[in-house]
Parts: C-alpha cells; structure tokens; sequence
C-alpha cells in the first residue's frame, strides 16, 4: 500500500519528459552495456527548447472569456500527453498543433458555461485530466473550427465519504495522490495504482478505463466506479450509486472509456476499502516461462485473496535485473538461483502480493505456495517486493535517461484468454522485434503479464530502439513499430487495448475489434450528449 498522510500539494513537471524535474533515475552501466550490445551505441539528440516551441504556437481563434487563457505557456503545456510521438513532436520542436484557448474551471457551473461558450464559438471540447495519455488522446486535431481544451485541475474537492456504504464521492480533476491521501486520513483507500498514479486524475481514469497495479484485489477503475456526473452539450447526466440494478443497460459503462466523446466527468462516487493492515509482496523465480504462466492461471483459477501478480518474461527478467544498478546482489541471487535449479537466461521472476488482515494474508500466501510450488517456484521472501514498492512509481523515470542516451521507449498491451497468452507473447515479441529491419535498426523488446484473470491476462510489452537523427524519421520508425504491434494483436485476436484506452493510435483498429455494428451503437450513445460532435473530436471512434 502507498502510505499517504500528507496532501501533496502543487507537483512540480518535467515540461518535455515524464515526471517532477527534481527526480532522476540514472540508466546504471550494466543496462547501458546491455542497450549497446543488443541495440548499438545511442546517440544523444539535441533537444529543441521551449523557446522555440513558443514561437510556433499561432494566435488564437477564440473570442475572449474569462474563464478561459490564450497565452502561449499554457497552449503549449496542454497540447500534448506522454505518447512517444507527443515526446518526438516536443523534444524535436516539430509540435505544431495547439489548443487555440484552455479553461481551469472551478464547478459544474463553469463547465456548463464552457459547453455554451464552445457552442457559440463552434469549437471543439477536449476534456484535459492529468495529460498523461500514451495514444494521442489530447492531440489538437486539425480542424477550420478552433479547439478549447478544459482542464480540470480545479475541480479536486472530496465532496463526501459515506463509511457505513463504502462510497466516496470526488470531484473528477483529483490527482492520485490527493485522492488516496483524503482516503487514507480517514482509513479508507480507493486502491488504484496506475504507474501514473502521481500525474493522473480521476477523471482520466475512468474515461480511459484505467488499471492499477492492484487491480487483482481493488479491481480495474471500471469497477470503482458507482455512479457520477457527466456534462456535455447535451445535457446533464447523473448516475446513481446503486449497489446493483437489473434496471436496463448500465449507463456507467458508457461513461467508463468514453475518452472525452461523451461529455466532461465532473465528479465520481467511488467504491472504497478499509486500509489493509497488511500489504506484503514476495518475490519468486520460476525455472522456465511455461512454469510461469501455468502458475498464474492456477493461482487465478482459485479464490485466493491476492493484491497483484507481477510475471516477467525471461528477457525482462535479465533487464530488470540489469537495470537495478545492484551488480554484487544481482551476481550473488544468479548463483543462488542456478545452485537451485533455475538458469538466469531462462528463468522468470514473479511478483506476487497479498493484502488484508494478517490472517487473511496468511491463509492466501500459504494457498498460493502450494500451488506455486508445483510449478518449481523459488521462494525469496519480501526484499524484491519492497524494492519494488519503493520504485514503483520511479521506472517511468528512465524514460528521460534512456532518452537522454538516445533509445526511444514504446509500451504496447492487450489481453488474451489462457490458451493463447503465449502465442501472443511470441508473436508480438517477433513482429516487433522484425518491424525496423528496412532501417537495420534493432529493437529490444520483453513483456510481462501484471493483470492475470481466472479467463485470460493482459500481456505488457516494452520495446526499445534507437533514435534517430531527425525527428520525423523517429517518428516513421514508431509508425513501424506500433503497426506491427496493432496488426500482430489483432491477428492473435487480443484486445486492442487492456488499460490505456484507443485515443488516435488504437483508432484504426477499433473496427476490427468491435465490428461496423458495434462501432455505430458506440458513437450513437454518445449522440444524446454531444449531438453536434463536439467533444474529443477524432478520437476514438
Ligand atoms: C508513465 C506512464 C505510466 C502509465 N501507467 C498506466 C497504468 O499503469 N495503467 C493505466 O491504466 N494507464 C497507465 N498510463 C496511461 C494513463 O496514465 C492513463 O490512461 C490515465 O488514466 C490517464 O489519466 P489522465 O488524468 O492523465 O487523463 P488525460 O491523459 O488527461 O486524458 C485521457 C483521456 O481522458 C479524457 N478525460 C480526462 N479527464 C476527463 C474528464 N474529467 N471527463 C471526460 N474525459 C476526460 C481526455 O479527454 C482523454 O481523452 C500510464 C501513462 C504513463 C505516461
């Protein structure tokens, strides 16, 4: 669990990089050798400055209000979100689409007045939480009409904790650790840990359908959520937290994933838990992949009361340990774990992690051992997962330095039922892997399954490549990455998306997924709401 007892106030950000520019984590020389062995040297590309990035920032379309600012800074700060191409068009100076105006509204009044304005001024609406999208969510389309992005960084208020019922009702623009801190003070946690917990709202949580890495004990944001306001052009729409309904189709699961289209979230009742008196996460190795992934889909085959499930494929498992930056421990467990049986290059590391009482913690962790034991599982005890409690927020953080040493970093996620977790492993490793070889450029790439099901996983893969010397050209190469990437998924017949959602990027592959049917159901509910297309145009559907 993140203990959190302060409120942390206004949080300082990197303005073309992840995270508080106070905050490095240094890429240690075992991983640097690792990148150049398998990738080549990088070479550090020189960033354009903010400066010149103001420059290209054209005068606004829209018509003076005072709810909304036209200034250069933050036009600029509210183009873009954390996709690898938002981060080539910011640090390559070639961004050149931005919001003509953006709003801070303080209440529901003042997002309905913005509504109207933007009606008047036939502007588009793109809802702004925390801006860490990594599909082009918050990109400027292009458009004659001009485009108001609204943040909703004012509207961060707990309006009410209802502890008998387990409720919590937030304004929707609360970040992360505010959100936990007000809930933790009173004993309560919502439980949602998205690795971008400190720079995400809960606004964006729910329109992206966001997962936590405690998904496995609190549940996706999906089933957080109970009910809520939602304001469009349309209309108001309140849902109401019942604790079950037969009543028709559940209206929140329109809400939930409607990226913007719909409307703007302006406040959220959220299912909440008693803090855990215990919250333990162990470490274990298992001897090969398919040891692996027969022990997850036992573990989940059975109800045992676990916090998360973490699996490292074989070549994440050695990155992951080359990048700790601790060499002697790292020797010293490889030798400790062949005397055991399980060879470094074919062996998977494994988070496992169990909340609740202390005699809940202790019936699941002796069930999941059995089990696991049975696949060959090494025991390690609790440093691993400590370690990675205290980092778990941090490896975001090496986006910057391995940008820095010149290697571009894309993550791509799906889900899949159990029979084929690792046809889909292994196809995507392959397509990726083969995407840059018109360039003969390589690429790193490793996964891991961190939302294991009693049906399926999601699967997560990394994919590291050089930069190269002109943005545009590292762009072409991500446009090759990502494809082969989409299009293996969608052969493999995975999900588009398990937690990130579709923005622009996941666009193209939305029909395949849902079907032409499906797809005009999808844009006819949000209608009602938004009946001139207003809201988050071009993205999604
Ligand atoms: C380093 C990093 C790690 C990440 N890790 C995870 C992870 O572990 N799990 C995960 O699920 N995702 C993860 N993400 C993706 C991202 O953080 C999530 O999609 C998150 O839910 C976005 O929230 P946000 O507040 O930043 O939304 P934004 O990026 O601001 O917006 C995302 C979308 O939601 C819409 N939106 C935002 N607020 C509202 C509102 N109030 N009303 C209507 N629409 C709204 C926007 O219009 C946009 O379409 C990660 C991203 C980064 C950069």
């Amino acid at each position: 669990m993140v203990r959190l007892t302060a409120l942390l106030g206004k949080r300082m950000r990197r303005w073309n990089g992840w995270g508080d520019p106070s905050i490095t984590m240094e890429l240690p020389e075992e991983g640097r050798h690792l990148l150049e062995g398998v990738l080549g040297k990088g070479v550090a590309r020189e960033d354009a400055s903010r400066r010149s990035l103001l420059k290209r920032v054209p005068k606004s379309r829209l018509s003076e209000h005072s709810l909304v600012v036209t200034d250069a800074e933050n036009r600029l700060d509210h183009a873009h979100g954390q996709s690898l191409p938002d981060w080539i068009s910011l640090r390559g100076g070639t961004l050149d689409r931005f919001p003509d105006g953006v709003a801070f509204p303080s209440g529901e009044e003042d997002v309905r007045e913005l509504i109207n304005f933007a009606a008047y001024q036939k502007a588009t609406i793109i809802p702004y939480g925390g801006g860490t999208s990594v599909l082009g969510h918050l990109s400027v389309p292009e458009t004659r009409e001009p485009v108001l992005t609204v943040s909703l960084k004012r509207l961060n208020r707990l309006l009410h904790v209802d502890a008998e019922s387990l409720l919590a009702t937030f304004e929707a623009g609360i970040m992360g650790p505010d959100l936990e801190a007000h809930l933790q003070s009173r004993g309560f946690t919502l439980g949602h840990y998205p690795q971008s917990f400190e720079y995400s709202s809960l606004g964006g949580w729910l329109a992206t359908r966001s997962s936590g890495q405690y998904s496995t004990r609190y549940g996706r944001a999906d089933e957080m959520f109970m009910g809520g306001t939602v304001i469009g052009p349309g209309g108001t729409l309140n849902i109401r937290p019942f604790p079950a309904s037969a009543a028709g189709p559940d209206l929140r699961h329109l809400v939930l994933g409607s990226e913007g289209r719909m409307g703007i979230i302006t406040g959220a009742v959220l299912r909440i838990s008693p803090l855990p008196e215990l919250d333990d996460i162990y470490g274990l190795f298992f001897p090969s992949w398919n040891h692996a992934v027969e022990g997850a889909r036992k573990l989940f085959s059975e109800p045992i009361t676990m916090s998360m499930v973490r699996l490292s494929n074989a070549r994440e498992t050695e990155i992951n340990l080359a990048l700790s930056g601790h060499a002697r421990t790292t020797a010293f467990l490889k030798r400790y774990l062949s005397l055991r049986g399980v060879k470094v290059p074919e062996g998977c590391m494994c988070l496992v992690g169990f909340s609740g009482s202390s005699r809940q913690v202790a019936a699941a962790r002796r069930e999941a051992s059995l089990i696991l034991k049975k696949e060959k599982a090494i025991f390690l005890g609790k440093a691993m997962g400590e370690a990675w409690k205290k980092n778990r927020f941090r490896i975001p953080y090496l986006r910057n330095s391995l940008w820095n040493a010149g290697y571009a970093v894309e993550t791509v996620e799906t889900a899949v039922t159990w029979d084929r977790v690792t046809e889909m492993v292994e196809t995507l490793e392959r397509a990726i892997s083969e995407s840059l070889s018109s360039w003969n450029e390589r690429l790193l790439v490793f996964s891991h399954l961190s939302s294991p099901y009693a049906t399926g996983s999601n699967i997560y893969t990394t994919a590291l490549f050089r930069v190269a010397p002109a943005p545009e050209e590292t762009l072409e190469r991500w446009k090759h990455v990502k494809n082969a990437a989409s299009s293996a998924i969608a052969r493999c017949g995975g999900t588009i998306s398990h937690q990130h959602g579709v923005g622009l990027d996941h666009k193209p592959w939305m029909e395949a997924e849902k079907g032409s049917l499906g797809m005009k159901i999808t844009a006819s509910a949000f209608l009602p709401m938004d009946p001139e297309g207003r809201m988050n145009k071009t993205k999604l559907l």
